[in-house]
Protein backbone atom coordinates (compact mmCIF):
# COMPACT_ATOMS: atom_id res chain seq x y z
CA UNK A 1 0.00 0.00 0.00
CA UNK A 2 2.97 2.48 1.00
CA UNK A 3 4.21 1.41 -2.57
CA UNK A 4 0.82 2.45 -4.15
CA UNK A 5 0.86 5.62 -1.95
CA UNK A 6 3.74 6.97 -3.40
CA UNK A 7 3.83 6.17 -6.90
CA UNK A 8 0.01 7.94 -6.53
CA UNK A 9 2.08 11.02 -5.32
CA UNK A 10 4.41 10.80 -8.46
CA UNK A 11 1.93 10.39 -10.96
CA UNK A 12 -0.16 13.41 -10.41
CA UNK A 13 3.15 15.31 -9.39
CA UNK A 14 4.18 14.83 -13.40
CA UNK A 15 0.91 15.12 -14.30
CA UNK A 16 0.95 18.73 -15.15
CA UNK A 17 4.41 18.55 -16.55
CA UNK A 18 4.12 16.45 -18.90
CA UNK A 19 2.18 18.40 -21.25
CA UNK A 20 4.20 21.41 -20.84
CA UNK A 21 6.60 20.64 -23.15
CA UNK A 22 5.42 18.78 -26.58
CA UNK A 23 8.49 19.12 -28.60
CA UNK A 24 10.73 16.98 -26.39
CA UNK A 25 10.80 13.99 -26.61
CA UNK A 26 11.75 13.02 -23.01
CA UNK A 27 10.46 15.64 -20.27
CA UNK A 28 12.56 14.58 -17.22
CA UNK A 29 10.57 15.64 -14.19
CA UNK A 30 11.58 15.43 -10.65
CA UNK A 31 8.28 13.45 -8.86
CA UNK A 32 10.20 12.01 -5.59
CA UNK A 33 12.92 13.81 -4.43
CA UNK A 34 13.97 11.82 -1.47
CA UNK A 35 15.10 13.70 1.14
CA UNK A 36 18.65 14.58 1.17
CA UNK A 37 20.92 13.76 3.99
CA UNK A 38 22.95 16.48 4.75
CA UNK A 39 25.80 15.81 6.59
CA UNK A 40 26.35 18.36 9.58
CA UNK A 41 30.31 19.04 8.72
CA UNK A 42 30.44 21.35 11.58
CA UNK A 43 29.77 20.23 15.18
CA UNK A 44 28.93 23.34 16.79
CA UNK A 45 28.03 21.63 20.40
CA UNK A 46 29.91 19.09 22.42
CA UNK A 47 28.72 16.74 24.79
CA UNK A 48 29.51 15.96 28.48
CA UNK A 49 27.53 14.34 31.40
CA UNK A 50 26.53 16.68 31.81
CA UNK A 51 24.57 17.43 28.83
CA UNK A 52 25.42 20.67 26.63
CA UNK A 53 28.07 22.72 27.52
CA UNK A 54 28.45 24.81 24.74
CA UNK A 55 30.09 25.47 21.72
CA UNK A 56 33.78 24.48 20.83
CA UNK A 57 35.74 25.69 17.61
CA UNK A 58 36.47 23.08 15.18
CA UNK A 59 39.34 22.86 12.43
CA UNK A 60 38.26 21.47 9.10
CA UNK A 61 40.36 19.79 6.84
CA UNK A 62 39.79 18.29 3.58
CA UNK A 63 41.94 16.27 1.95
CA UNK A 64 42.28 15.10 -1.45
CA UNK A 65 44.05 11.78 -2.36
CA UNK A 66 46.64 11.45 -4.81
CA UNK A 67 48.67 9.25 -6.48
CA UNK A 68 51.38 8.07 -4.22
CA UNK A 69 49.62 9.18 -1.29
CA UNK A 70 49.04 6.63 1.35
CA UNK A 71 46.72 7.17 4.49
CA UNK A 72 49.69 6.82 6.93
CA UNK A 73 51.27 9.77 5.43
CA UNK A 74 48.10 12.03 5.07
CA UNK A 75 47.66 11.37 9.18
CA UNK A 76 51.16 12.14 9.50
CA UNK A 77 51.22 15.29 7.45
CA UNK A 78 47.59 16.20 10.03
CA UNK A 79 49.24 15.61 13.12
CA UNK A 80 47.55 12.31 14.35
CA UNK A 81 49.02 8.98 15.33
CA UNK A 82 49.79 5.81 13.26
CA UNK A 83 48.32 4.15 16.31
CA UNK A 84 44.86 5.76 15.26
CA UNK A 85 44.85 5.07 12.39
CA UNK A 86 45.64 1.23 13.12
CA UNK A 87 42.86 1.49 15.55
CA UNK A 88 40.96 3.24 12.93
CA UNK A 89 41.13 0.03 10.23
CA UNK A 90 40.59 -2.71 12.63
CA UNK A 91 37.90 -0.70 14.16
CA UNK A 92 34.96 -2.63 12.16
CA UNK A 93 33.74 -3.57 9.06
CA UNK A 94 32.82 -0.45 8.48
CA UNK A 95 36.09 1.29 9.49
CA UNK A 96 38.02 -1.02 7.67
CA UNK A 97 36.37 0.66 4.04
CA UNK A 98 38.93 3.56 5.15
CA UNK A 99 41.53 1.36 3.59
CA UNK A 100 40.20 1.37 0.57
CA UNK A 101 40.41 4.71 -0.35
CA UNK A 102 41.11 6.11 -3.98
CA UNK A 103 43.34 8.63 -5.39
CA UNK A 104 40.86 11.73 -6.17
CA UNK A 105 38.62 10.27 -2.86
CA UNK A 106 38.09 13.08 -0.74
CA UNK A 107 38.76 12.93 3.10
CA UNK A 108 36.81 15.28 5.47
CA UNK A 109 38.55 15.57 8.85
CA UNK A 110 37.29 17.64 11.83
CA UNK A 111 39.62 18.31 14.70
CA UNK A 112 39.55 20.03 17.96
CA UNK A 113 41.49 22.65 18.48
CA UNK A 114 44.10 21.24 20.42
CA UNK A 115 44.38 18.63 16.82
CA UNK A 116 42.91 15.56 18.20
CA UNK A 117 40.34 13.96 15.61
CA UNK A 118 36.89 14.12 15.77
CA UNK A 119 35.63 13.10 12.91
CA UNK A 120 36.67 11.35 9.81
CA UNK A 121 33.86 11.01 6.21
CA UNK A 122 34.96 9.56 3.66
CA UNK A 123 32.16 8.54 0.35
CA UNK A 124 33.63 5.11 0.22
CA UNK A 125 30.97 4.53 -2.36
CA UNK A 126 28.71 5.89 -5.02
CA UNK A 127 25.75 5.46 -2.49
CA UNK A 128 27.44 5.17 0.53
CA UNK A 129 29.29 7.49 3.43
CA UNK A 130 31.29 6.60 6.01
CA UNK A 131 31.97 8.05 8.90
CA UNK A 132 33.78 7.97 11.80
CA UNK A 133 33.53 8.88 15.12
CA UNK A 134 36.07 9.95 17.76
CA UNK A 135 34.50 10.88 20.93
CA UNK A 136 37.29 10.64 24.36
CA UNK A 137 39.39 8.32 22.48
CA UNK A 138 36.02 5.99 21.53
CA UNK A 139 35.68 5.43 18.22
CA UNK A 140 31.95 4.59 16.79
CA UNK A 141 31.33 4.56 13.11
CA UNK A 142 28.26 5.26 10.77
CA UNK A 143 27.56 4.17 7.11
CA UNK A 144 24.80 6.52 5.83
CA UNK A 145 23.06 5.01 2.47
CA UNK A 146 22.38 8.54 0.61
CA UNK A 147 19.07 7.94 -0.74
CA UNK A 148 18.90 8.63 -4.39
CA UNK A 149 16.82 10.83 -5.91
CA UNK A 150 14.25 8.77 -8.76
CA UNK A 151 13.07 11.23 -11.69
CA UNK A 152 10.62 9.94 -14.08
CA UNK A 153 11.10 10.24 -17.54
CA UNK A 154 8.47 9.62 -20.19
CA UNK A 155 8.94 9.36 -23.38
CA UNK A 156 7.03 7.92 -26.83
CA UNK A 157 8.23 7.02 -30.74
CA UNK A 158 6.91 5.58 -33.65
CA UNK A 159 8.74 3.06 -35.58
CA UNK A 160 10.21 3.51 -38.87
CA UNK A 161 13.12 1.71 -39.53
CA UNK A 162 13.59 0.12 -36.58
CA UNK A 163 12.81 -0.33 -33.13
CA UNK A 164 16.02 0.42 -31.76
CA UNK A 165 16.18 3.35 -34.18
CA UNK A 166 13.05 4.86 -32.56
CA UNK A 167 14.48 4.27 -29.30
CA UNK A 168 17.23 6.58 -30.37
CA UNK A 169 15.04 9.26 -31.69
CA UNK A 170 13.08 9.05 -28.33
CA UNK A 171 15.69 9.21 -26.07
CA UNK A 172 16.25 5.80 -24.74
CA UNK A 173 19.49 3.84 -24.71
CA UNK A 174 19.62 -0.01 -26.28
CA UNK A 175 19.19 -1.73 -22.97
CA UNK A 176 16.02 0.80 -22.19
CA UNK A 177 14.94 -0.56 -25.21
CA UNK A 178 15.46 -3.75 -24.64
CA UNK A 179 13.52 -3.26 -21.25
CA UNK A 180 10.78 -1.99 -22.96
CA UNK A 181 10.81 -5.23 -25.65
CA UNK A 182 10.95 -7.85 -22.81
CA UNK A 183 7.83 -6.55 -20.99
CA UNK A 184 6.05 -6.96 -24.25
CA UNK A 185 8.23 -10.60 -25.16
CA UNK A 186 5.53 -12.67 -24.38
CA UNK A 187 2.51 -11.00 -27.06
CA UNK A 188 4.62 -9.38 -29.63
CA UNK A 189 7.13 -10.98 -32.21
CA UNK A 190 9.84 -8.34 -31.87
CA UNK A 191 11.86 -10.70 -34.94
CA UNK A 192 9.05 -11.11 -37.39
CA UNK A 193 6.20 -8.49 -36.55
CA UNK A 194 7.17 -5.15 -35.77
CA UNK A 195 6.07 -2.20 -38.89
CA UNK A 196 6.25 0.59 -39.91
CA UNK A 197 3.71 2.59 -37.83
CA UNK A 198 4.26 0.86 -34.85
CA UNK A 199 4.46 2.65 -31.76
CA UNK A 200 5.33 3.10 -28.01
CA UNK A 201 4.97 5.26 -24.66
CA UNK A 202 6.81 5.01 -21.20
CA UNK A 203 7.36 6.45 -18.51
CA UNK A 204 10.64 5.42 -16.42
CA UNK A 205 12.91 5.70 -13.84
CA UNK A 206 16.23 7.56 -14.08
CA UNK A 207 18.73 7.76 -11.06
CA UNK A 208 20.42 10.88 -9.54
CA UNK A 209 22.41 11.38 -6.21
CA UNK A 210 23.05 15.01 -5.62
CA UNK A 211 22.40 16.23 -8.85
CA UNK A 212 24.94 13.65 -10.79
CA UNK A 213 22.51 11.50 -13.03
CA UNK A 214 23.87 7.42 -11.78
CA UNK A 215 21.67 5.81 -14.49
CA UNK A 216 18.29 4.37 -15.62
CA UNK A 217 15.85 2.45 -13.00
CA UNK A 218 12.90 0.79 -14.77
CA UNK A 219 10.17 1.26 -16.49
CA UNK A 220 7.04 1.94 -14.44
CA UNK A 221 4.60 1.93 -17.40
CA UNK A 222 4.97 1.31 -20.93
CA UNK A 223 2.21 0.74 -24.01
CA UNK A 224 3.19 -0.40 -27.65
CA UNK A 225 0.96 -0.50 -30.22
CA UNK A 226 1.94 -3.53 -33.26
CA UNK A 227 -0.33 -3.74 -36.05
CA UNK A 228 -3.11 -1.66 -34.76
CA UNK A 229 -3.11 -3.56 -31.81
CA UNK A 230 -1.98 -1.83 -27.94
CA UNK A 231 -0.52 -3.46 -25.41
CA UNK A 232 -0.31 -1.52 -22.27
CA UNK A 233 1.76 -3.09 -18.75
CA UNK A 234 2.52 -1.72 -15.14
CA UNK A 235 4.87 -2.38 -12.87
CA UNK A 236 3.52 -3.20 -9.46
CA UNK A 237 4.94 -4.69 -6.76
CA UNK A 238 2.81 -6.76 -4.68
CA UNK A 239 2.83 -7.19 -0.50
CA UNK A 240 5.64 -9.12 -0.50
CA UNK A 241 8.09 -7.10 -2.28
CA UNK A 242 8.64 -8.84 -5.77
CA UNK A 243 7.35 -6.24 -9.13
CA UNK A 244 6.24 -7.61 -12.12
CA UNK A 245 4.77 -6.44 -15.18
CA UNK A 246 0.61 -6.64 -15.84
CA UNK A 247 -1.84 -5.22 -17.69
CA UNK A 248 -4.86 -3.21 -16.91
CA UNK A 249 -6.73 -6.07 -16.38
CA UNK A 250 -4.26 -7.42 -13.59
CA UNK A 251 -3.32 -10.07 -15.63
CA UNK A 252 0.67 -10.88 -15.71
CA UNK A 253 2.48 -10.16 -19.08
CA UNK A 254 4.32 -13.09 -17.97
CA UNK A 255 3.15 -15.97 -20.16
CA UNK A 256 3.93 -19.65 -20.83
CA UNK A 257 5.20 -19.02 -24.05
CA UNK A 258 7.43 -16.57 -25.37
CA UNK A 259 6.17 -15.11 -28.78
CA UNK A 260 9.75 -15.26 -30.56
CA UNK A 261 12.45 -17.50 -29.01
CA UNK A 262 15.50 -15.80 -29.71
CA UNK A 263 17.35 -12.57 -28.86
CA UNK A 264 15.71 -10.20 -31.03
CA UNK A 265 18.57 -7.47 -30.63
CA UNK A 266 21.03 -9.54 -32.80
CA UNK A 267 18.69 -9.26 -35.25
CA UNK A 268 17.23 -5.76 -35.20
CA UNK A 269 20.22 -4.16 -35.35
CA UNK A 270 20.50 -5.23 -38.91
CA UNK A 271 16.96 -4.01 -39.67
CA UNK A 272 16.07 -2.33 -42.80
CA UNK A 273 13.30 -1.32 -44.11
CA UNK A 274 12.68 -3.63 -46.47
CA UNK A 275 12.50 -6.37 -43.13
CA UNK A 276 10.04 -4.73 -41.59
CA UNK A 277 7.10 -5.64 -44.64
CA UNK A 278 5.79 -8.98 -43.60
CA UNK A 279 7.71 -12.11 -44.86
CA UNK A 280 5.94 -14.74 -46.72
CA UNK A 281 3.86 -16.77 -44.38
CA UNK A 282 5.57 -20.03 -45.02
CA UNK A 283 3.59 -21.77 -41.93
CA UNK A 284 1.66 -24.26 -43.79
CA UNK A 285 4.58 -25.12 -46.67
CA UNK A 286 7.49 -26.54 -43.70
CA UNK A 287 4.62 -26.37 -40.86
CA UNK A 288 6.90 -24.27 -38.97
CA UNK A 289 8.57 -20.60 -38.48
CA UNK A 290 11.60 -19.28 -40.04
CA UNK A 291 13.74 -16.62 -38.12
CA UNK A 292 16.51 -15.49 -40.18
CA UNK A 293 19.44 -14.63 -37.81
CA UNK A 294 23.22 -14.45 -37.50
CA UNK A 295 25.09 -17.32 -36.34
CA UNK A 296 25.18 -17.38 -32.67
CA UNK A 297 21.95 -15.68 -32.06
CA UNK A 298 21.07 -17.08 -28.90
CA UNK A 299 17.91 -18.96 -28.81
CA UNK A 300 15.54 -19.66 -25.88
CA UNK A 301 13.03 -22.16 -24.38
CA UNK A 302 10.06 -20.69 -25.31
CA UNK A 303 8.27 -21.97 -22.31
CA UNK A 304 9.62 -23.97 -19.02
CA UNK A 305 9.53 -28.04 -19.69
CA UNK A 306 11.95 -30.84 -20.51
CA UNK A 307 14.42 -31.39 -23.11
CA UNK A 308 12.84 -34.69 -24.52
CA UNK A 309 15.18 -34.87 -27.87
CA UNK A 310 18.98 -32.90 -28.32
CA UNK A 311 20.59 -34.43 -31.32
CA UNK A 312 21.94 -33.91 -34.45
CA UNK A 313 20.43 -35.36 -38.25
CA UNK A 314 21.22 -34.57 -41.86
CA UNK A 315 17.78 -32.51 -41.91
CA UNK A 316 17.28 -30.99 -39.16
CA UNK A 317 21.22 -30.38 -38.25
CA UNK A 318 21.35 -29.50 -34.73
CA UNK A 319 18.08 -29.76 -33.22
CA UNK A 320 16.34 -30.10 -29.49
CA UNK A 321 13.23 -30.96 -28.68
CA UNK A 322 10.89 -29.05 -25.74
CA UNK A 323 8.09 -30.80 -23.95
CA UNK A 324 5.79 -28.53 -22.18
CA UNK A 325 3.28 -28.80 -19.77
CA UNK A 326 -0.61 -29.27 -21.81
CA UNK A 327 0.48 -31.33 -24.61
CA UNK A 328 2.35 -28.52 -26.56
CA UNK A 329 6.06 -29.62 -27.89
CA UNK A 330 8.48 -27.07 -29.13
CA UNK A 331 10.81 -27.71 -31.65
CA UNK A 332 14.07 -25.83 -32.79
CA UNK A 333 16.50 -26.92 -35.66
CA UNK A 334 19.68 -26.02 -37.87
CA UNK A 335 21.77 -25.03 -34.73
CA UNK A 336 25.55 -24.15 -34.94
CA UNK A 337 25.45 -25.21 -30.94
CA UNK A 338 23.31 -26.72 -28.50
CA UNK A 339 23.01 -25.74 -25.02
CA UNK A 340 21.14 -28.25 -23.60
CA UNK A 341 20.77 -32.18 -22.90
CA UNK A 342 18.52 -34.54 -23.28
CA UNK A 343 16.44 -35.20 -19.77
CA UNK A 344 17.33 -31.36 -19.13
CA UNK A 345 14.81 -29.26 -17.28
CA UNK A 346 14.59 -25.94 -18.86
CA UNK A 347 12.95 -22.60 -17.70
CA UNK A 348 11.08 -20.10 -19.88
CA UNK A 349 13.77 -17.89 -21.63
CA UNK A 350 16.80 -19.91 -20.91
CA UNK A 351 19.63 -20.44 -23.87
CA UNK A 352 19.08 -23.89 -25.06
CA UNK A 353 21.27 -23.35 -28.12
CA UNK A 354 22.73 -21.11 -30.71
CA UNK A 355 21.04 -20.16 -34.35
CA UNK A 356 23.06 -22.00 -37.12
CA UNK A 357 22.79 -23.68 -40.43
CA UNK A 358 23.17 -27.24 -39.65
CA UNK A 359 21.42 -29.67 -41.59
CA UNK A 360 19.04 -29.02 -44.74
CA UNK A 361 19.86 -25.31 -44.95
CA UNK A 362 20.88 -22.89 -46.85
CA UNK A 363 21.52 -19.14 -44.54
CA UNK A 364 21.63 -19.36 -40.82
CA UNK A 365 17.74 -19.65 -39.17
CA UNK A 366 16.01 -20.71 -36.76
CA UNK A 367 13.42 -23.18 -37.84
CA UNK A 368 10.80 -22.95 -34.88
CA UNK A 369 7.80 -25.23 -34.63
CA UNK A 370 4.92 -25.52 -32.02
CA UNK A 371 2.65 -28.38 -31.63
CA UNK A 372 -0.06 -28.59 -29.46
CA UNK A 373 -1.65 -32.07 -28.95
CA UNK A 374 0.35 -33.67 -31.83
CA UNK A 375 -0.67 -30.55 -34.38
CA UNK A 376 1.65 -28.55 -36.06
CA UNK A 377 0.24 -24.58 -34.80
CA UNK A 378 1.64 -21.24 -35.81
CA UNK A 379 3.09 -19.99 -32.99
CA UNK A 380 2.59 -16.56 -33.69
CA UNK A 381 -1.48 -16.55 -33.96
CA UNK A 382 -2.20 -19.81 -31.50
CA UNK A 383 -4.27 -18.89 -28.71
CA UNK A 384 -2.24 -19.72 -25.54
CA UNK A 385 -3.97 -19.46 -22.01
CA UNK A 386 -4.17 -16.35 -20.23
CA UNK A 387 -2.18 -15.69 -17.54
CA UNK A 388 -3.39 -15.25 -13.74
CA UNK A 389 -4.74 -12.39 -12.67
CA UNK A 390 -3.63 -10.66 -9.29
CA UNK A 391 -4.85 -12.49 -6.35
CA UNK A 392 -8.79 -10.47 -5.87
CA UNK A 393 -7.28 -8.83 -2.35
CA UNK A 394 -4.38 -6.68 -3.99
CA UNK A 395 -6.99 -5.84 -7.61
CA UNK A 396 -8.48 -2.60 -5.19
CA UNK A 397 -5.07 -1.46 -4.98
CA UNK A 398 -3.04 -2.24 -8.37
CA UNK A 399 -5.93 -0.49 -9.92
CA UNK A 400 -5.77 2.75 -8.27
CA UNK A 401 -1.94 2.43 -8.94
CA UNK A 402 -2.44 1.91 -12.26
CA UNK A 403 -4.74 4.05 -13.67
CA UNK A 404 -3.32 7.19 -13.48
CA UNK A 405 0.00 5.79 -14.77
CA UNK A 406 -2.26 4.34 -17.46
CA UNK A 407 -3.65 7.67 -17.93
CA UNK A 408 -0.69 9.41 -18.33
CA UNK A 409 0.29 6.82 -21.38
CA UNK A 410 -2.75 7.54 -23.12
CA UNK A 411 -1.54 10.93 -22.84
CA UNK A 412 1.75 10.69 -24.24
CA UNK A 413 0.33 8.97 -27.05
CA UNK A 414 -2.13 11.76 -27.88
CA UNK A 415 1.09 13.88 -27.91
CA UNK A 416 2.82 11.46 -30.07
CA UNK A 417 -0.09 12.01 -32.98
CA UNK A 418 -0.21 15.66 -32.31
CA UNK A 419 3.67 15.38 -33.41
CA UNK A 420 3.49 13.79 -36.79
ZN1 LIG B 1 12.16 -23.84 -41.63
Amino acid sequence: MAVALIALFVVYAISDMISVDADAHTQPVIIEQNKQIDIPSVPLMSFSEEGLVGSEQMIHQTVTVEKGQTLSGIFTDLGLSQALLLKIAHFNDDSKKLVKVMPGNDLHFTLSADGELRQLRYQSSKFEELIIHNDMNQLSTELITHDQEIRLVSAQGTINNSLFGAGKAAGLTDSMVMQLANIFSWDIDFVLEIRAGDSFSLIYEQIYKAGDYMGEGKILAASFTNQGTTYEAVYYETENGEGSYYAADGRAMKKAFLRAPLNFSYISSNFNPKRIHPITNRVKAHRGIDYRAPTGTPVYAAGAGRVTQAGYNKYNGNYVFIQHPNGIVTKYLHFSKKAVKKGQRVKQGQTIGYVGSTGLSTAPHLHYEFIYNGVHRNPRTVQLPKSKPLPDQVMPDFLTYSKPLLSQLSDLKTLLVAQQ
